[in-house]
Protein backbone atom coordinates (compact mmCIF):
# COMPACT_ATOMS: atom_id res chain seq x y z
CA UNK A 1 0.00 0.00 0.00
CA UNK A 2 1.42 3.14 -0.91
CA UNK A 3 0.30 6.64 0.95
CA UNK A 4 -1.82 8.49 -1.40
CA UNK A 5 -1.88 12.66 -1.59
CA UNK A 6 -4.47 14.22 -2.96
CA UNK A 7 -2.75 17.12 -5.44
CA UNK A 8 -5.27 19.72 -6.64
CA UNK A 9 -4.39 21.36 -9.69
CA UNK A 10 -1.76 18.63 -10.69
CA UNK A 11 -2.09 18.93 -13.93
CA UNK A 12 -0.84 22.44 -13.88
CA UNK A 13 2.67 23.95 -14.07
CA UNK A 14 4.24 23.17 -10.64
CA UNK A 15 1.41 20.49 -9.97
CA UNK A 16 2.79 18.58 -12.52
CA UNK A 17 6.45 18.66 -11.12
CA UNK A 18 5.11 17.61 -7.57
CA UNK A 19 3.21 14.91 -9.09
CA UNK A 20 6.43 13.48 -10.72
CA UNK A 21 8.51 13.79 -7.09
CA UNK A 22 5.86 12.18 -5.33
CA UNK A 23 5.87 9.25 -7.73
CA UNK A 24 9.62 9.04 -7.11
CA UNK A 25 9.56 9.00 -3.38
CA UNK A 26 7.16 6.08 -3.22
CA UNK A 27 3.57 7.98 -2.87
CA UNK A 28 0.60 7.95 -5.11
CA UNK A 29 -0.70 11.39 -6.10
CA UNK A 30 -4.05 11.44 -6.67
CA UNK A 31 -4.62 14.63 -9.07
CA UNK A 32 -8.07 16.42 -9.06
CA UNK A 33 -8.23 19.18 -11.32
CA UNK A 34 -10.73 21.17 -13.70
CA UNK A 35 -8.24 21.88 -16.51
CA UNK A 36 -9.29 25.36 -16.64
CA UNK A 37 -5.63 26.06 -17.12
CA UNK A 38 -4.18 22.69 -18.27
CA UNK A 39 -4.78 19.50 -19.59
CA UNK A 40 -3.73 15.98 -19.05
CA UNK A 41 -1.05 16.30 -21.61
CA UNK A 42 1.69 16.30 -18.84
CA UNK A 43 -0.04 13.74 -16.40
CA UNK A 44 0.03 10.97 -19.41
CA UNK A 45 3.91 12.33 -20.38
CA UNK A 46 4.53 11.69 -16.06
CA UNK A 47 3.09 7.85 -16.66
CA UNK A 48 5.23 7.55 -19.29
CA UNK A 49 8.48 8.27 -17.51
CA UNK A 50 7.57 6.77 -14.13
CA UNK A 51 5.54 3.38 -15.31
CA UNK A 52 3.00 4.04 -12.97
CA UNK A 53 -1.02 4.89 -13.74
CA UNK A 54 -1.90 7.76 -11.91
CA UNK A 55 -5.90 8.88 -10.66
CA UNK A 56 -7.04 11.43 -12.09
CA UNK A 57 -10.32 12.97 -11.57
CA UNK A 58 -11.64 15.65 -13.52
CA UNK A 59 -13.47 18.10 -11.15
CA UNK A 60 -13.69 21.25 -9.49
CA UNK A 61 -12.69 22.31 -5.69
CA UNK A 62 -15.37 23.69 -5.11
CA UNK A 63 -18.13 20.83 -5.80
CA UNK A 64 -18.63 19.55 -2.54
CA UNK A 65 -20.34 16.36 -3.94
CA UNK A 66 -16.53 15.57 -6.52
CA UNK A 67 -14.87 15.88 -3.43
CA UNK A 68 -16.96 13.40 -1.14
CA UNK A 69 -16.72 11.12 -3.95
CA UNK A 70 -12.57 11.10 -4.11
CA UNK A 71 -12.52 10.76 -0.25
CA UNK A 72 -14.84 7.93 -0.09
CA UNK A 73 -12.73 6.20 -3.12
CA UNK A 74 -9.30 6.96 -2.14
CA UNK A 75 -7.77 6.53 1.40
CA UNK A 76 -5.98 9.76 1.18
CA UNK A 77 -3.39 10.62 3.89
CA UNK A 78 -2.60 14.38 2.95
CA UNK A 79 -3.67 16.73 0.88
CA UNK A 80 -1.25 19.05 -1.37
CA UNK A 81 -3.32 22.20 -2.56
CA UNK A 82 -2.37 24.07 -5.71
CA UNK A 83 -5.78 24.47 -7.58
CA UNK A 84 -6.31 28.19 -8.89
CA UNK A 85 -6.66 30.98 -10.40
CA UNK A 86 -2.90 32.86 -10.28
CA UNK A 87 -2.78 36.05 -12.70
CA UNK A 88 -2.25 39.48 -10.82
CA UNK A 89 -3.33 41.25 -14.00
CA UNK A 90 -6.69 39.52 -14.48
CA UNK A 91 -7.44 39.24 -10.37
CA UNK A 92 -7.71 42.50 -10.87
CA UNK A 93 -10.47 42.69 -13.79
CA UNK A 94 -11.87 39.68 -12.29
CA UNK A 95 -12.37 39.48 -8.57
CA UNK A 96 -14.71 37.50 -7.78
CA UNK A 97 -13.48 34.59 -9.51
CA UNK A 98 -10.13 34.35 -7.59
CA UNK A 99 -11.68 35.01 -4.23
CA UNK A 100 -14.37 32.10 -5.84
CA UNK A 101 -11.44 29.62 -6.73
CA UNK A 102 -8.52 30.80 -4.66
CA UNK A 103 -9.99 31.40 -1.18
CA UNK A 104 -13.91 30.20 -1.21
CA UNK A 105 -12.80 26.92 -2.70
CA UNK A 106 -10.60 25.91 -0.21
CA UNK A 107 -13.24 26.10 2.02
CA UNK A 108 -15.19 22.59 0.89
CA UNK A 109 -12.14 21.37 0.53
CA UNK A 110 -11.05 21.42 4.15
CA UNK A 111 -14.50 20.38 5.12
CA UNK A 112 -14.54 17.49 3.14
CA UNK A 113 -11.37 16.50 4.53
CA UNK A 114 -12.61 17.30 8.37
CA UNK A 115 -15.40 15.02 7.53
CA UNK A 116 -13.06 12.20 6.35
CA UNK A 117 -10.65 12.59 8.98
CA UNK A 118 -7.72 13.77 6.82
CA UNK A 119 -6.28 16.52 8.82
CA UNK A 120 -2.24 16.99 6.96
CA UNK A 121 -2.53 20.11 4.25
CA UNK A 122 -0.18 21.69 2.34
CA UNK A 123 -0.90 25.09 0.53
CA UNK A 124 0.25 26.74 -2.17
CA UNK A 125 0.67 30.52 -1.10
CA UNK A 126 2.96 33.19 -2.91
CA UNK A 127 5.49 36.16 -1.92
CA UNK A 128 2.53 38.23 -3.72
CA UNK A 129 0.88 38.66 0.70
CA UNK A 130 4.02 40.40 1.35
CA UNK A 131 3.62 44.50 1.04
CA UNK A 132 5.07 46.07 -2.21
CA UNK A 133 7.51 47.65 0.88
CA UNK A 134 8.44 44.88 2.63
CA UNK A 135 12.30 44.86 3.29
CA UNK A 136 15.03 42.08 1.87
CA UNK A 137 15.72 39.41 2.75
CA UNK A 138 11.57 39.04 3.76
CA UNK A 139 11.06 36.84 6.58
CA UNK A 140 7.71 35.36 7.52
CA UNK A 141 6.61 37.32 9.97
CA UNK A 142 7.24 40.32 7.83
CA UNK A 143 3.88 42.21 7.48
CA UNK A 144 1.46 41.02 5.01
CA UNK A 145 -0.39 43.68 2.71
CA UNK A 146 -0.86 42.34 -1.07
CA UNK A 147 -1.54 44.48 -3.59
CA UNK A 148 -3.92 43.03 -5.58
CA UNK A 149 -6.99 40.67 -5.59
CA UNK A 150 -5.00 37.42 -6.20
CA UNK A 151 -2.58 38.34 -3.13
CA UNK A 152 -5.75 39.27 -1.16
CA UNK A 153 -7.36 35.68 -2.11
CA UNK A 154 -3.98 33.79 -0.84
CA UNK A 155 -3.94 35.64 1.70
CA UNK A 156 -7.70 35.36 3.02
CA UNK A 157 -7.08 31.40 2.24
CA UNK A 158 -4.04 32.00 4.78
CA UNK A 159 -6.28 33.53 7.13
CA UNK A 160 -9.17 30.68 6.99
CA UNK A 161 -6.53 28.19 7.34
CA UNK A 162 -4.86 29.51 10.78
CA UNK A 163 -8.39 29.76 12.15
CA UNK A 164 -9.08 25.76 10.63
CA UNK A 165 -5.71 24.75 12.78
CA UNK A 166 -6.59 26.71 15.78
CA UNK A 167 -10.24 25.41 16.58
CA UNK A 168 -9.37 21.77 16.14
CA UNK A 169 -5.19 21.21 17.17
CA UNK A 170 -5.30 17.79 14.61
CA UNK A 171 -5.09 19.59 11.63
CA UNK A 172 -1.32 19.99 10.66
CA UNK A 173 -0.76 22.69 7.93
CA UNK A 174 2.04 23.97 6.47
CA UNK A 175 1.86 27.18 4.58
CA UNK A 176 4.36 27.82 1.53
CA UNK A 177 4.78 30.82 0.23
CA UNK A 178 6.48 30.64 -3.19
CA UNK A 179 8.79 32.96 -4.46
CA UNK A 180 9.22 33.08 -8.26
CA UNK A 181 9.15 29.39 -9.66
CA UNK A 182 11.17 28.73 -13.41
CA UNK A 183 12.35 26.12 -15.26
CA UNK A 184 11.44 22.61 -16.10
CA UNK A 185 11.78 18.64 -15.53
CA UNK A 186 15.13 18.00 -16.98
CA UNK A 187 13.26 15.63 -19.09
CA UNK A 188 12.21 18.54 -21.04
CA UNK A 189 8.98 16.39 -20.97
CA UNK A 190 6.79 18.70 -18.49
CA UNK A 191 7.19 22.45 -18.26
CA UNK A 192 5.17 25.54 -18.24
CA UNK A 193 2.44 26.02 -20.72
CA UNK A 194 1.42 29.53 -20.44
CA UNK A 195 -1.83 30.60 -22.49
CA UNK A 196 -1.48 33.28 -24.38
CA UNK A 197 1.18 36.22 -24.12
CA UNK A 198 2.90 35.17 -20.96
CA UNK A 199 2.91 37.45 -18.05
CA UNK A 200 5.91 36.55 -16.40
CA UNK A 201 10.04 37.17 -17.18
CA UNK A 202 10.89 33.49 -17.99
CA UNK A 203 8.76 32.17 -20.16
CA UNK A 204 8.74 35.26 -21.84
CA UNK A 205 12.50 34.74 -22.55
CA UNK A 206 11.74 31.30 -23.49
CA UNK A 207 9.19 32.85 -26.70
CA UNK A 208 11.88 34.89 -27.46
CA UNK A 209 14.67 32.00 -27.56
CA UNK A 210 12.40 29.96 -30.01
CA UNK A 211 11.69 33.14 -32.01
CA UNK A 212 7.75 32.71 -31.31
CA UNK A 213 8.35 36.58 -30.21
CA UNK A 214 10.75 39.24 -31.60
CA UNK A 215 11.79 40.91 -28.37
CA UNK A 216 12.37 41.03 -24.69
CA UNK A 217 10.25 43.97 -22.98
CA UNK A 218 12.37 44.71 -20.06
CA UNK A 219 9.99 46.48 -17.67
CA UNK A 220 11.94 49.16 -16.18
CA UNK A 221 15.64 50.26 -16.34
CA UNK A 222 16.06 52.90 -13.86
CA UNK A 223 15.07 50.98 -10.50
CA UNK A 224 17.66 51.35 -7.68
CA UNK A 225 19.23 48.39 -8.42
CA UNK A 226 22.99 47.31 -9.75
CA UNK A 227 22.48 46.99 -13.27
CA UNK A 228 18.55 49.25 -12.92
CA UNK A 229 15.99 46.29 -13.86
CA UNK A 230 13.78 44.59 -11.18
CA UNK A 231 15.42 42.00 -9.25
CA UNK A 232 13.60 38.84 -8.18
CA UNK A 233 14.35 35.44 -6.09
CA UNK A 234 13.69 32.95 -8.97
CA UNK A 235 13.61 29.13 -7.59
CA UNK A 236 13.72 25.83 -9.90
CA UNK A 237 10.51 23.99 -9.93
CA UNK A 238 11.92 20.99 -8.85
CA UNK A 239 13.70 22.49 -6.03
CA UNK A 240 10.03 23.82 -5.48
CA UNK A 241 8.25 20.20 -5.59
CA UNK A 242 11.20 18.56 -3.31
CA UNK A 243 9.94 21.48 -0.71
CA UNK A 244 7.19 19.95 -0.87
CA UNK A 245 8.26 16.31 -0.19
CA UNK A 246 10.23 17.79 2.60
CA UNK A 247 6.89 19.79 4.05
CA UNK A 248 5.08 16.23 4.12
CA UNK A 249 7.58 14.16 5.87
CA UNK A 250 7.74 17.43 8.38
CA UNK A 251 4.07 17.31 8.58
CA UNK A 252 4.77 13.56 10.00
CA UNK A 253 5.87 15.34 13.21
CA UNK A 254 4.41 18.41 13.09
CA UNK A 255 1.54 20.11 15.12
CA UNK A 256 -0.57 23.37 14.37
CA UNK A 257 0.04 25.47 11.20
CA UNK A 258 3.48 26.96 9.91
CA UNK A 259 4.15 29.51 7.31
CA UNK A 260 7.30 28.66 5.09
CA UNK A 261 9.40 30.99 2.60
CA UNK A 262 10.39 29.46 -0.47
CA UNK A 263 13.29 30.91 -2.52
CA UNK A 264 16.66 30.57 -2.74
CA UNK A 265 17.58 33.58 -0.68
CA UNK A 266 19.28 35.32 -3.72
CA UNK A 267 17.80 37.68 -6.41
CA UNK A 268 18.62 38.00 -10.27
CA UNK A 269 17.75 41.14 -12.41
CA UNK A 270 16.18 41.11 -15.87
CA UNK A 271 19.18 41.39 -17.69
CA UNK A 272 20.98 38.38 -15.38
CA UNK A 273 18.39 36.14 -16.51
CA UNK A 274 18.63 36.73 -19.61
CA UNK A 275 22.41 36.52 -20.08
CA UNK A 276 21.87 32.80 -18.48
CA UNK A 277 19.64 32.21 -21.17
CA UNK A 278 21.47 33.53 -23.62
CA UNK A 279 24.59 30.77 -22.59
CA UNK A 280 21.80 28.69 -22.08
CA UNK A 281 20.35 28.62 -26.03
CA UNK A 282 23.35 29.68 -27.41
CA UNK A 283 22.33 32.68 -29.13
CA UNK A 284 21.63 36.30 -28.49
CA UNK A 285 18.37 37.79 -27.14
CA UNK A 286 16.74 40.52 -28.60
CA UNK A 287 15.54 43.07 -26.03
CA UNK A 288 13.81 46.58 -25.66
CA UNK A 289 13.61 48.73 -22.65
CA UNK A 290 10.11 49.91 -21.71
CA UNK A 291 8.75 51.83 -18.87
CA UNK A 292 8.17 50.06 -15.31
CA UNK A 293 5.22 48.14 -15.12
CA UNK A 294 2.37 49.85 -12.92
CA UNK A 295 2.69 47.97 -9.61
CA UNK A 296 6.36 46.46 -9.74
CA UNK A 297 8.48 46.84 -7.20
CA UNK A 298 11.90 47.51 -7.78
CA UNK A 299 13.27 44.11 -5.82
CA UNK A 300 13.14 41.34 -3.38
CA UNK A 301 14.23 38.03 -2.07
CA UNK A 302 13.34 35.58 0.63
CA UNK A 303 14.85 34.63 3.80
CA UNK A 304 14.35 31.01 3.62
CA UNK A 305 16.26 30.73 6.83
CA UNK A 306 13.08 28.96 8.30
CA UNK A 307 12.78 26.34 5.67
CA UNK A 308 16.05 24.95 5.59
CA UNK A 309 16.31 24.84 10.07
CA UNK A 310 12.43 23.06 9.95
CA UNK A 311 11.41 21.25 6.45
CA UNK A 312 15.50 20.63 6.01
CA UNK A 313 15.30 22.05 2.77
CA UNK A 314 17.47 24.01 0.81
CA UNK A 315 17.14 25.03 -3.02
CA UNK A 316 20.52 23.25 -4.77
CA UNK A 317 19.71 24.73 -8.42
CA UNK A 318 21.11 27.67 -9.53
CA UNK A 319 20.21 30.23 -12.15
CA UNK A 320 22.28 28.39 -15.08
CA UNK A 321 20.37 24.99 -14.09
CA UNK A 322 16.54 27.27 -14.23
CA UNK A 323 17.76 28.33 -17.69
CA UNK A 324 19.49 25.35 -19.04
CA UNK A 325 16.04 23.66 -18.12
CA UNK A 326 13.69 26.19 -18.93
CA UNK A 327 15.07 25.96 -22.66
CA UNK A 328 15.37 22.21 -22.79
CA UNK A 329 11.66 22.28 -22.12
CA UNK A 330 10.63 24.81 -24.84
CA UNK A 331 13.15 23.93 -27.47
CA UNK A 332 11.19 20.59 -27.14
CA UNK A 333 7.96 21.68 -27.14
CA UNK A 334 7.94 25.36 -28.50
CA UNK A 335 4.09 25.65 -28.35
CA UNK A 336 4.00 24.10 -24.51
CA UNK A 337 1.78 20.77 -24.64
CA UNK A 338 0.19 19.96 -28.04
CA UNK A 339 -1.73 16.47 -28.79
CA UNK A 340 0.61 13.97 -30.79
P1 LIG B 1 -1.36 26.53 -13.05
O1 LIG B 1 -2.46 27.40 -13.57
O2 LIG B 1 -0.40 25.96 -14.03
O3 LIG B 1 -2.00 25.32 -12.22
C1 LIG B 1 -3.17 25.47 -11.46
C2 LIG B 1 -4.08 24.29 -11.77
O4 LIG B 1 -5.28 24.40 -11.00
C3 LIG B 1 -4.49 24.22 -13.24
O5 LIG B 1 -4.24 22.92 -13.74
C4 LIG B 1 -5.99 24.54 -13.23
O6 LIG B 1 -6.68 23.86 -14.26
C5 LIG B 1 -6.39 24.07 -11.83
N1 LIG B 1 -7.55 24.75 -11.25
C6 LIG B 1 -7.79 26.09 -11.15
N2 LIG B 1 -8.94 26.33 -10.49
C7 LIG B 1 -9.44 25.11 -10.16
C8 LIG B 1 -10.60 24.69 -9.46
N3 LIG B 1 -11.51 25.58 -9.01
N4 LIG B 1 -10.81 23.37 -9.28
C9 LIG B 1 -9.92 22.45 -9.75
N5 LIG B 1 -8.81 22.79 -10.43
C10 LIG B 1 -8.57 24.11 -10.64
O7 LIG B 1 -0.59 27.34 -11.93
P2 LIG B 1 0.77 27.01 -11.18
O8 LIG B 1 1.79 27.98 -11.65
O9 LIG B 1 1.06 25.57 -11.25
O10 LIG B 1 0.39 27.44 -9.69
C11 LIG B 1 -0.08 26.49 -8.76
C12 LIG B 1 -0.35 27.19 -7.43
O11 LIG B 1 0.83 27.84 -6.99
C13 LIG B 1 -1.44 28.25 -7.49
O12 LIG B 1 -2.23 28.13 -6.32
C14 LIG B 1 -0.68 29.56 -7.46
O13 LIG B 1 -1.41 30.59 -6.85
C15 LIG B 1 0.54 29.18 -6.64
N6 LIG B 1 1.71 30.02 -6.97
C16 LIG B 1 2.22 30.01 -8.24
C17 LIG B 1 3.32 30.81 -8.55
C18 LIG B 1 3.89 30.85 -9.95
O14 LIG B 1 4.69 31.74 -10.24
N7 LIG B 1 3.55 29.93 -10.84
C19 LIG B 1 3.88 31.63 -7.56
C20 LIG B 1 3.35 31.60 -6.27
C21 LIG B 1 2.26 30.78 -5.98
N1 LIG C 1 9.60 41.52 -16.48
C1 LIG C 1 10.09 42.06 -17.65
N2 LIG C 1 9.52 41.67 -18.84
C2 LIG C 1 8.50 40.76 -18.90
C3 LIG C 1 8.01 40.21 -17.68
C4 LIG C 1 8.58 40.61 -16.48
O1 LIG C 1 11.00 42.89 -17.65
O2 LIG C 1 8.01 40.45 -20.01
C5 LIG C 1 10.25 41.89 -15.20
C6 LIG C 1 9.31 42.43 -14.14
O3 LIG C 1 9.19 43.83 -14.26
C7 LIG C 1 10.02 41.98 -12.85
C8 LIG C 1 10.71 40.67 -13.23
O4 LIG C 1 10.81 40.70 -14.67
O5 LIG C 1 11.05 42.91 -12.51
C9 LIG C 1 9.92 39.43 -12.83
O6 LIG C 1 8.60 39.56 -13.32
P1 LIG C 1 7.56 38.34 -13.21
O7 LIG C 1 6.25 38.82 -13.77
O8 LIG C 1 8.16 37.13 -13.80
O9 LIG C 1 7.44 38.07 -11.64
P2 LIG C 1 6.81 39.01 -10.47
O10 LIG C 1 7.01 40.43 -10.84
O11 LIG C 1 5.38 38.63 -10.42
O12 LIG C 1 7.57 38.65 -9.26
Amino acid sequence: MTRKVLLTGGCGYIGSHICMELIKQGFTPVILDNLCNSSTIPLRRIEQLTGQPIPFIEGDIRNEATLERLFSEHAIEATIHLAGLKSVAESVAKPISYYQNNFAGTLPLCEVMQRHGVKRFIYSSSATVYGLTAQSPIREDAPTAPASPYGQSKLMAEIALRDIAHADPQWKIAILRYFNPVGAHASGQIGEHPNGVPNNLMPYVSQVATGRRPFIQVFGSDYPTPDGTGVRDYLHVCDLADAHLCALRWLDGAQGIRTFNLGTGRGYSVLEIIDAYEKACGHPLPRQFLDRRPGDVASYHADPGLAVDELRWRATRDIEDMCRDAWNWQSHNPNGYVES
